[in-house]
């Protein structure tokens, strides 16, 4: 008997130790401030205060049989062990409630139910010095026995842990990898602690385990380390991630409010500092002024993400026009001075965002550039639904093949077929015809351009490859590409592979990029520009006259026609300003040895205008629109046939 005391003792200190530890590490991270937090450190306090009590009574027991003091000391110990041991069942539920963000939805009558049941065993245990019904403790033999009352408490344990694993069960999909095995664990542990004991009274195993799952608790949801973003200390984007899936899929109600830092290449200047301060750090401080961190959310490197519980209109609309007028001054940010543009954005969880990534696009996608205001909510932010919906059009148009390539004729200034552009339509289901002005740009952002761009290279190859384009007196078709794309690595062996496999003359294919994007990165944009004109590709620069690239660099590119964008060709039929800039533009563009396509010809008059200032090539809605390729093909055999 005495060894099982030993080992009981050393046991018990060994738990109480693990308790210190946990605590010590909480405290020292500061994890104490969310409602999950509390409801954590009050488990691990109630376990190594039942360690302190165990410890007491091992040590007084036995000197309690000559001391009537001492027993009824030891016997109140006992008291204590037990009543805040039975809460722990309960804290252990909330906890788990507060873990699956369903804390919100436990409605009064519920509560109340489950606690009465709690009090119950409490209010037995609080009575057992009169009544004896849950134990007993012989002062002359000094044995402890369980009595018929004490089923009270392990009922009341046993229906919390129930109900957690109710709840468990509902939340499952909203919870991530790691949470759902760490609770599997605690419950793991703590059972096969709590059933030895049940068992064999004389091993003590029920608060060893119990602290020891409350360390894998602790490691693996408490410690938080892969939800927080090292730089500023507040929740990462994959935090935001969970947290709304949970949110949503408990039906809590939420603001959820995004500041859009719109000028972030300030941003990324300022990353990568010695001491490691850096503006999102700032912001973040400064917001942490306002909100508990735990509502805090670094969605993207520029854009932060807070949530709001318990917020009205009102209160969320002065949060964010004072979040908005902090802005309008500048930032203190090593030493300059740093003024940051934001748009600050609130929408309600889940009447107007409906999913995660709905929420996530707030972060994301770009603020058209029509939209003046610096706080939009409501009917504003309408386009994110837009873009949301074109973003889904854009995959279900792969998938169902409701993507078709229309061709839109070019000319020789003479009237004669020249060729074609290649102009991706998208034919979807839900939204009707999205014209590629709006999915080119949503596809660029999500990454799937390389796709279209791809699907459009291997139509216009398959089309090329049946001979009647060029037995029409097609020269060649152009093709659009992403300037993004062509400087990835791996883009030339890609655009090689498609069109060797389909066995056509490269010089059929004449591929467009634009002005305005080049201007990024020249050095690299010529080298893949050179290695496709080198197996035999044109190339076109398109829209020519929009952007605000260096001339000289636009030139260094070897492109063997330039396509001056309808803008030019417009304003030159406006006013006298506008038509010494396209003759200057035309003149200039000859002078540099390139050929001179002009695009938007839609009437007689600029055609006319076009002949007089002298270029190549002619596109526009005078000699047709973008048609199917059915249509190109029966407009190229009204050319070939005579007369
Ligand atoms: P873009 O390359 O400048 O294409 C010319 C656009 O001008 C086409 O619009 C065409 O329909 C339109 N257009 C042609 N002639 C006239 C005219 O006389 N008057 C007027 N008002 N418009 C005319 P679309 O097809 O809506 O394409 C818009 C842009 O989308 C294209 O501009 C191009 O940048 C992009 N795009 C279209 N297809 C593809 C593609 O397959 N891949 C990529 N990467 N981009 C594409
Ligand atoms: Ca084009
Ligand atoms: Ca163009």
């Amino acid at each position: 008997m005495e060894e099982y005391k030993q080992l009981h003792f050393a046991f018990t200190v060994s738990t109480l130790m693990i308790c210190f530890t946990v605590m010590m590490f909480s405290l020292l991270h500061r994890r104490t401030e969310k409602p999950q937090n509390k409801f954590f450190l009050s488990m691990i306090t109630i376990i190594a205060l039942n360690c302190g009590c165990e410890i007491a009574v091992t040590i007084l027991a036995p000197m309690s049989k000559d001391s009537h003091t001492l027993f009824v000391i030891t016997d109140y110990m006992r008291l204590i062990y037990f009543l805040f041991h039975n809460a722990l069942a309960p804290l252990f539920f909330y906890y788990v409630a507060c873990v699956c963000g369903a804390i919100s939805r436990l409605n009064k009558p519920q509560s109340l139910f489950y606690s009465s049941i709690f009090l119950l065993s409490e209010l037995a245990v609080a009575l057992n010095p009169l009544t004896r019904w849950v134990y007993t403790y012989d002062s002359e033999t000094l044995e402890f026995k369980r009595q018929w009352a004490e089923s009270t408490i392990y009922i009341s344990g046993g229906v919390y842990f129930c109900l957690a694993a109710m709840m468990l069960m509902f939340s499952w999909d909203a919870l991530t990898k790691r949470r759902r095995v760490a609770l599997l664990y605690f419950v793991g542990i703590t059972v096969t602690g709590v059933t030895i004991q049940l068992f064999n009274v004389v091993i003590k195993t029920e608060l060893f385990s119990e602290a020891l799952s409350l360390l894998g608790v602790m490691i693996s949801i408490e410690s938080e380390e892969d939800r927080i973003d090292a730089g500023t200390g507040v929740y990462n984007r994959m935090a935001l991630e969970n947290d709304l899936d949970t949110y949503l899929v408990n039906k809590r109600v939420l603001q959820l409010v995004c500041i859009k830092i719109t000028n972030s290449d300030v941003i990324e200047r300022s990353v990568n500092m010695e001491n490691g301060e850096t503006m999102q750090s700032i912001v973040a401080e400064f917001l942490k002024k306002h909100l508990p961190r735990y509502s805090i959310y670094l969605a993207s490197p520029s854009a932060f993400m807070l949530t709001l519980f318990d917020y009205t209109q009102e209160e969320t609309d002065e949060l964010t026009d004072a979040i908005s007028t902090r802005f309008d001054k500048p930032w203190h940010f090593k030493d300059t001075i740093v003024l940051l543009n934001v748009v600050v954005m609130s929408a309600e969880l889940p009447l107007r965002i409906a999913s995660s990534s709905d929420a996530l696009y707030m972060a994301d996608s770009p603020v058209p550039t029509n939209i003046e205001k610096s706080v939009l909510k409501g009917g504003d932010l309408d386009y994110l639904l837009r873009r949301a919906a074109v973003e889904k059009a854009i995959a279900r148009g792969i998938e169902e093949h409701t993507f078709e390539v229309y061709y839109q004729p070019t000319y020789h200034i003479d009237g004669t077929l020249h060729g074609a552009e290649a102009l991706l339509r998208l034919h979807d289901s839900i939204l009707g015809h999205v014209y590629p002005s709006e999915f080119i740009p949503v596809a660029e952002h999500i990454g799937m351009i390389d796709e279209l761009d791809d699907f459009v290279l291997k139509e216009v190859c398959d089309f090329l490859k049946t001979g009647e384009p060029s037995a029409g007196g097609v020269e060649c078709i152009n093709v659009n590409l992403s300037v993004l794309q062509c400087m990835r690595p791996g883009f030339v062996e890609r655009i090689i592979d498609i069109v060797n496999g389909s066995g056509i003359n490269k010089r059929l294919i004449n591929f467009e990029i634009t002005e305005s994007v080049a201007a990024e990165d020249y050095r690299l944009l010529s080298k893949t520009v050179n290695a496709l004109k080198r197996e035999g590709f044109l190339f076109s620069m398109d829209d020519y006259g929009t952007g605000y690239s260096n001339i000289q660099s636009v030139f260094s590119l070897n492109f063997d026609i330039i396509k001056i964008d309808k803008s030019i060709l417009w304003s030159a039929e406006k006013n006298e300003l506008g038509r010494i800039i396209l003759e200057n533009t035309v003149r200039m563009i000859k002078q540099m040895g390139r050929q001179i396509l002009v695009e938007g010809v839609e009437t007689q008059a600029q055609l006319d205008l076009l002949k007089q200032i002298g270029v190549d090539y002619l596109q526009g809605y005078f000699f047709s629109r973008p048609i199917p390729k059915d249509n190109f093909i029966r407009l190229i055999a009204n050319n070939r046939s005579p007369g």
